[in-house]
């Protein structure tokens, strides 16, 4: 084992950062109020949610009525999916739901579990690259589709969607527009109405806040009910005391990364196209899987033919090296990711693709030892199982 580790699963989560950090510790400790109670201690407590969601609005271009913090992004996801489409249904608009094929699980398996009540759902498909076409939409739209989710940015292959066009399409129709925001925060802009989008999710520790906090902004006027229902936390929206250090943290989180945004994404293109470069460069019948320009600036997903994404991951981890890959080993069989499935890839090339997301601590020199690790790691590979 390797002493120095070489960290590139951002996109799995992000290490806290130590100024946020001292953000949330007095919530931690000597602040234990609850926003709700109505003595000094409380209101302190409500003092810091009222800042931290003005913080957020802020950012995101809205009111602070239109936040709604929540346990995560998959939390965020299923509260938009379910939230909207049974509110919907509720109010006679239909029981249709489009995403696409490349969501996170959080919103398809959110989707799937609508169709248990009556819902119809339908899979946008994408082009070889990554992306979904507008006129695709246009056609999936019916006068009874509820709801269209589709995200911002794709966590496997970093592909960025159209999305302020799709937002535009949705309202001509007068269907809301959710979109899963979780790898681009830090990234691309989040203004909401730039973005033409109803509902966006965000979830804090992938941008350097702590784990297990979220929220999901909610256009006013959008109809939602809520899915943990319970206290009138959260405009109703979303019951249970509100974890006050966590969106603490998450609002510190977002405006770090907000300000440095644009030197931070500066540098972190700088660095993928180095991985990329080196490579695709130095490893023969290696790809780039992803579009190439409409990608996030921290996302690298190669693919290395005859060399099975487990068993890189496995020799990069005795280097130190933290990558990931889109597959899940499911009763001892590799199951080919759906992203890369959906963009056409064989199950041969799906399952021999990895993942690399870089971040703020990411140096030049992590890439070049990568870049050199690489090609004796997949040659080694290639001998002990040859490709038949
Ligand atoms: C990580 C991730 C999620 C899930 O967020 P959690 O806070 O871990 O629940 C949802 N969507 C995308 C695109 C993600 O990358």
């Amino acid at each position: 084992m390797s002493d120095r580790i070489i960290y590139l699963d951002h996109a799995a989560t992000t290490p806290l950062d130590q100024q946020v950090l001292a953000a949330m510790l007095p919530y931690l400790s000597e602040q234990p109020g609850n926003p709700s109670s109505i003595h000094q201690l409380g209101r302190v407590a409500m003092h810091a949610l009222d800042d931290a969601r003005e913080a957020v609005a802020l950012i995101l271009g809205c009111t602070r009525k239109e936040i709604i913090f929540t346990g995560g992004g998959s939390e965020s996801d299923n509260l938009a999916i379910k939230g909207v489409a049974l509110a919907q249904r509720q109010r006679g608009k239909g029981s249709h739901v489009i995403t696409s094929t490349i969501e996170h699980h959080a919103v398809l398996h959110a989707a799937e579990y609508l169709e248990q009540f009556g819902f119809e759902v339908t899979q946008l498909p994408v082009d070889a690259a990554g992306l979904v076409r507008p006129d695709d939409l246009r056609a999936a739209l019916r006068p009874d589709t509820a709801l269209v989710s589709v995200m911002y940015a794709n966590n496997e292959v970093g592909t960025i969607q159209p999305i302020s066009e799709l937002g535009a399409i949705c309202h001509e129709r007068g269907v809301p527009l959710h979109t899963d925001a979780v790898q681009a925060a830090g990234m691309l802009p989040l203004d909401v109405d730039a973005l033409n989008v109803d509902l966006m999710t965000l979830t804090a520790h992938k941008f350097y806040g702590p784990k297990g906090v979220g929220l999901l902004y909610a256009r006013h006027g959008v109809p939602l009910m809520p899915q943990i229902n319970g206290g009138g936390q959260e405009r109703r929206r979303r019951a249970g005391t509100e974890n006050v250090p966590g969106i603490v943290g998450l609002a510190a989180a977002l405006t770090m990364a907000e300000e440095r945004r644009p030197s931070y994404v500066a540098r972190l293109r700088e660095l993928r196209d180095r991985l990329i470069d080196g490579a695709v460069g130095s490893v023969p019948q290696s790809w780039l899987n992803g579009d190439r320009e409409r990608r996030l600036p921290n996302n690298a997903n190669l693919g290395f033919a005859c060399a099975e994404s487990e068993s890189v991951l496995l020799l990069l981890d005795q280097e130190g090296i933290c990558a990931s890959s889109g597959s899940a080993c499911s009763s001892g069989s590799l199951e080919p990711s759906h992203v890369l499935t959906a963009m056409g890839l064989s199950v041969e090339h799906a399952t021999s693709s990895v993942r690399f997301s870089l971040g703020q601590g990411t140096q030049p020199k992590d890439i070049d030892d990568v870049v050199a690790a690489l090609p004796t790691l997949i040659a080694r590979l290639r001998e002990m199982a040859p490709c038949v």
